[in-house]
C-alpha cells in the first residue's frame, strides 16, 4: 500500500485540546496529513464540524473520540475511529460516561483549597470551551498561568495524580461498555497509549486479552505519547494479539504539546493499519 500520513488522535477545545476543530483541519492540511480524526476526550460534539472543515480543506476524516474507562484501578484510553457519530447508545453512553466530570471537578478544588490554591473550579472552567468536559488539562491551565507551577508537567507531578492534592478517583465507563459502544456504531476500537497506564504484565495481558474479547480491533502503536523503544515493544503486541496498528499525535496545543498533527514516524509495514478495516466509512 502507499504510505498514508494518517493522524488518528487529537484534541479540539470541545474537550482539552487550545484549537478549534476547523483550526485542526487547517493545521493538519498544512503538516501533510492525508487521513485525519478528532478524538476529543467522552465527546463527539465536535464531528460534525471536523468532517466538514476537513472537506473545506480536502482532508480525508475518519470520525474520533477518546473514551475514558476504568480497569484494573487505573483510567485506560480507548479511542473509537470511523464510527456512525449519530448513532443512539454511542451518543447515550459518552453523554452518560462525561457526567461525573463536574463533581468531580468540584471535589478537586476542594482538595486543592486545602493546600492553599484557591478557587481552581471556577479558575479551571474558565479554560474549558466545553463545561461538560471540564478536566485535568483545564485545572493544569489554571496551575500555570496563576504561578503556582511552571509548566503542566510539573502541575502532573505534584498534583492531579494519584496520591497528590487535587486527584480525585473516578468511575469511568467499564471497557466492555467503551468497545460496544464503538463497534456497535460500526467503528473500530483501539486501545490507546498503552505504555502510559504502568501495569504490570499480568495486568496488561488481562488488558488485551478482554479488549479482544469485547470485540477490539486495534492499537496505537505510534503515538506521540511513545518512545521510540515503546513503539517497537508495542508493535511486537500487534504482532502477538493480532491487532491492527493505528497511529496519532495526541496533539492538543501549539504551546503543550511535543508532537505535531502528522509528523511521527511511520508504522511497521508489517502490521495492518487501522483504516484499512475502514475504507468505507471515510468522509
Ligand atoms: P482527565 O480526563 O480529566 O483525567 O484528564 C486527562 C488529560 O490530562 C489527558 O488527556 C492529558 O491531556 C492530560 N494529562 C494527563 N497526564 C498528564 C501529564 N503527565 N502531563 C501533561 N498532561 C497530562
Ligand atoms: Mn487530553
Ligand atoms: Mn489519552
Ligand atoms: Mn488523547
Amino acid at each position: 500500500m502507499n504510505y498514508i500520513n494518517a493522524d488518528l488522535h487529537c484534541h479540539s477545545v470541545i474537550s482539552d485540546g487550545t484549537l478549534s476543530p476547523e483550526e485542526l483541519a487547517l493545521r493538519a492540511k498544512s503538516n501533510g496529513v492525508d487521513l485525519w480524526s478528532l478524538t476529543d476526550h467522552d465527546e463527539i460534539g465536535g464531528q460534525e464540524r471536523a468532517i466538514k472543515a476537513a472537506q473545506l480543506v480536502g482532508l480525508s476524516y475518519l470520525t474520533g473520540t477518546e473514551i475514558s474507562v476504568s480497569f484494573a484501578g487505573k483510567t485506560v484510553h480507548i479511542v473509537g475511529i470511523g464510527f456512525d457519530h449519530l448513532q443512539t447508545n454511542l451518543v447515550a453512553g459518552l453523554q452518560s460516561t462525561r457526567g461525573g466530570r463536574d463533581e468531580r471537578a468540584l471535589e478537586m478544588s476542594q482538595q486543592l483549597e486545602r493546600v492553599g490554591i484557591k478557587g481552581a473550579y471556577s479558575g479551571a472552567l474558565k479554560y474549558a470551551g466545553n463545561p461538560e468536559l471540564i478536566s485535568r488539562t483545564h485545572f493544569a491551565r489554571f496551575l500555570v498561568d496563576t504561578g503556582v507551577c511552571s509548566d503542566t508537567s510539573e502541575v502532573f507531578r505534584k498534583y492531579l495524580t494519584d496520591g497528590k492534592p487535587g486527584f480525585v478517583e473516578h468511575k469511568w465507563a467499564t471497557l466492555g461498555n467503551a468497545v460496544t459502544w464503538i463497534t456497535q456504531a460500526k467503528g473500530v476500537a483501539v486501545i490507546a497509549h498503552p505504555a502510559r497506564y504502568g501495569f504490570t504484565p499480568n495486568e496488561e495481558y488481562a488488558l488485551f486479552s478482554e479488549f479482544k474479547e469485547h470485540g477490539g480491533k486495534g492499537v496505537e502503536v505510534i503515538t506521540g505519547s511513545h518512545t521510540s523503544e515503546e513503539a517497537v515493544r508495542y508493535a511486537d503486541v500487534a504482532r502477538e494479539f493480532g491487532l491492527c496498528a493505528s497511529r496519532g499525535s495526541d496533539f492538543h496545543s501549539p504551546t503543550e504539546s511535543r508532537i505535531d498533527l502528522g509528523t511521527l514516524p511511520q508504522l511497521p509495514s508489517d502490521l495492518t493499519p487501522v483504516w484499512s478495516l475502514l475504507a468505507n466509512n471515510i468522509h
